[in-house]
């Protein structure tokens, strides 16, 4: 595809889980794509927690992977142990987690990149754009070399001007044992760009053999347990158990002497950290009440004695983590093999890009991930491949591909962080989204495979098993609804043990609408076909059971859609609208939304500005102007 003016058609910056989400679906999509980083052996790495997926996240890893994209396929492939969170609580908030083997998830995602068709991988740290007419057109290189491309995907992480603070002490590094990307900053800013600083902390790595987990409580895999991927190949793996212990009166009284010490707290880190993944330190103040906080021993992976201690993340001198560690229960021996840290870094507020990730004001720039403000290796790999796929359209010169909040957690990742100013990292959590019944774990595949087929990223294979399913629900769906059931003493003694007996006749989805009835006791009395998988039976079983929140959501998409279909024009001058309260003039200013619906959920903007921006739309329209109404 590339024309012979450039080098490649798309230049990814960055093999982190944006970048490699980016260059996958550009290389998958059929054109010549470049993959650069600072060291290719930490493509794919996790350089903090070693587990994929969680509440909020485990939605977007089953999206990516709906969508074609890879870090579902990686994450079943390297687990060490599977669980699904939330289980006694509805399906719209379970969520699926794997504690990764971090070595091998990088060694596999490296594999996997280096044997795609259309990719090349290099090293080499980018340091400056190359801009022609105002689109970006490539990168140089330190030591100068320049490669050019139509479009660039910037998914650089916490790199740009960063700083690893432990105690007082500096360092300029992306994170632990990697340089920063220094001076990519000062290219943005003079390319118009607006850059902030945010910060991330992790916790400590302990040597595992000195540590004793006799007394520990242990939090094993489940059993039978579900996959992120819709593919087929799964195959089971050995799991590994991680371990629960606590913070006791000394641990607290170790950090609230040492609060001083804190380059948080004594004012010298300027970033503001992820809100909903505390430091122990901000645990210990703003939790004062709490007497003890809860850590997890978590496996770094089957070939190393890592441990990594999940809710420990500070950035304390190491003599405080040492007699933090040393508080612990279990680990009163223990040695720390890599110290806890906090790294400060340059980000793009994303309110510069519009919903394909792409910058408003430099056509061919792209950006994904941290870069843009976000927290979580699942919600860079979203964000990663939207940009990838739109990289690939604006090379084309194809329509947009941008995913409503309706569809999906990354429809409305994207459109929270382009509409909103966020103050801190984000992070993804269901609460975020107004349609969590409708954007299950269970069915990403329904809602998004079929615009990843239309796209050419879901490829025949996944295709067919995509098939397979709906046939497979739908029928079982037909099945549930026509089968009738008669009061036998059979069935009443299945019924005893859940619920009720039956008083008439009733078909089998009559049943399973009962909040009692599991699925699998139609399941027991009444076996599916073999056509509908067990593993179907949620989507099944949820879609019978809230068919009545189910349509209330659906009603709700409708009625947000209607706002969401009215464009704004970006002429519009707010400043000059006086009916419009000052806050709403400086926010709209700003961010320019294109529908009355971003404008409505702009942080700030009121029912009563939303009225007078239609009131002033359609005195426009009455005026001459042609009102354009977006067709989705
Ligand atoms: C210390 C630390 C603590 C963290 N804590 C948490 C946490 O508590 N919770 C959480 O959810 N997430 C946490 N994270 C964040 C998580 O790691 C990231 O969200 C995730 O890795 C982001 O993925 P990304 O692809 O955007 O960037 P990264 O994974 O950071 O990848 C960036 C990539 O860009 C490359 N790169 C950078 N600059 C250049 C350049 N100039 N030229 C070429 N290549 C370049 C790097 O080599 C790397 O491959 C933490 C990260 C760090 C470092």
């Amino acid at each position: 595809m590339v024309s012979k003016l450039f080098d490649y058609d798309v230049i990814v910056i960055g093999g982190g889980h944006a970048g490699v989400e980016a260059a996958h679906a550009a290389a998958r999509m059929g054109v010549k794509t470049l993959l650069l980083a600072v060291n290719l052996d930490t493509i794919g790495a996790m350089p903090c927690n070693p587990a994929v997926g969680g509440p909020g996240k485990s939605q977007l890893v089953k999206e990516v992977d709906a969508l074609g994209g890879v870090m579902g396929i990686a994450a079943d492939a390297t687990y060490l142990q599977m669980r699904m969170l939330n289980l006694s609580r509805g399906p719209a908030v379970q969520s699926l987690r794997a504690q990764s083997d971090k070595r091998e998830y990088s060694a596999w995602m490296k594999d996997f990149m280096e044997s795609l068709p259309n990719l090349t991988i290099k090293q080499g740290m980018v340091t400056r754009f190359l801009v022609e007419d105002g689109k970006a057109s490539g990168v140089e290189l330190a030591f100068g070399e320049r490669l050019t491309a139509k479009a660039l995907v910037l998914c650089a992480g916490t790199f740009l001007e960063g700083t690893i603070w432990i105690g007082k002490q500096t360092q300029s590094a992306g994170r632990a044992g990697e340089f920063a990307a220094i001076g990519l900053s000062g290219c943005l800013k003079e390319l118009g760009f607006t850059m902030d600083r945010l910060k991330t902390g992790t916790p400590p790595r302990i040597d595992g053999r000195t540590i004793d987990y006799t007394s520990l409580p242990i939090v094993p895999g489940d059993d039978n347990h579900a996959f992120f991927s819709f593919l087929d190949n799964r195959p089971a793996r050995e799991q590994l158990p991680c371990y629960q212990t606590r913070t006791t009166e000394k641990t607290h009284e170790v950090i609230r002497n040492n609060l001083g010490e804190s380059p948080m707290y004594s004012g010298m880190i300027h970033g503001v950290g992820p809100r909903y993944c505390p430091s122990i330190e901000d645990k210990v103040v703003r939790f004062a009440d709490k007497d003890s906080h809860s850590f997890f021993l978590e496996p770094e992976g089957r070939s190393t004695f890592e441990v990594y201690l999940q809710g420990c993340s500070t950035s304390m001198p190491i003599h405080v983590q040492q007699a933090i560690v040393k508080s612990l229960p279990g680990l009163e021996n223990a040695t720390i093999i890599r110290p806890a840290y906090a790294v400060e870094y340059d980000y793009l507020p994303a309110i510069q890009f519009s919903h394909t990730l792409m910058a408003k004001e430099m056509p061919g720039f792209f950006a994904a991930g941290q870069m843009l403000g976000t927290s979580g290796y699942e919600e860079a790999a979203a964000q990663g491949l939207i940009a990838g796929i739109n990289a690939v359209m604006y090379v084309r010169g194809d329509n947009e591909f941008v995913l409503s909040r309706a569809s999906s957690y990354t429809g409305t990742l994207i459109d929270d962080l382009v509409s909103k100013e966020i103050g801190e990292p984000y992070r993804m959590m269901t609460s975020r989204s107004e349609y969590r019944l409708l954007l299950r774990q269970d069915n990403a595949d329904t809602r998004l495979t079929p615009m990843g087929r239309e796209i050419g990223l879901v490829d025949d294979h996944r295709w067919s098993l995509y098939e397979k399913k709906q046939i497979g629900i739908a029928g079982e769906r037909k099945r549930l609804q026509s089968v009738r059931i008669h009061p036998s003493a059979e069935w009443q003694a299945t019924l005893r043990e859940f619920d009720e007996e039956l008083k008439q006749p009733a078909t089998l989805e009559e049943l399973l609408r009962r909040p009692r009835v599991p699925y699998s006791a139609i399941e027991k009395m009444s076996p599916a076909s073999e056509s509908c998988k067990f593993e179907w039976s949620l989507e099944v079983e949820t879609e019978v059971k809230y068919a009545g929140y189910i349509e209330r959501q659906k009603a709700q998409v409708k009625q947000a859609e209607r706002l969401d279909n009215v464009k704004l024009p970006l002429d519009i001058d707010y400043t000059k609208m006086e009916n419009l309260a000052k806050e709403a003039r400086e926010k709209l200013t700003r961010i320019k939304p294109i529908t009355l619906g971003q404008a409505s959920r702009i942080g700030g903007i009121t029912p009563a500005d939303v009225s007078v921006l239609l009131v002033f739309l359609e005195a426009r329209r009455r005026s001459g102007h042609v009102q354009e109404l977006l067709t989705v």
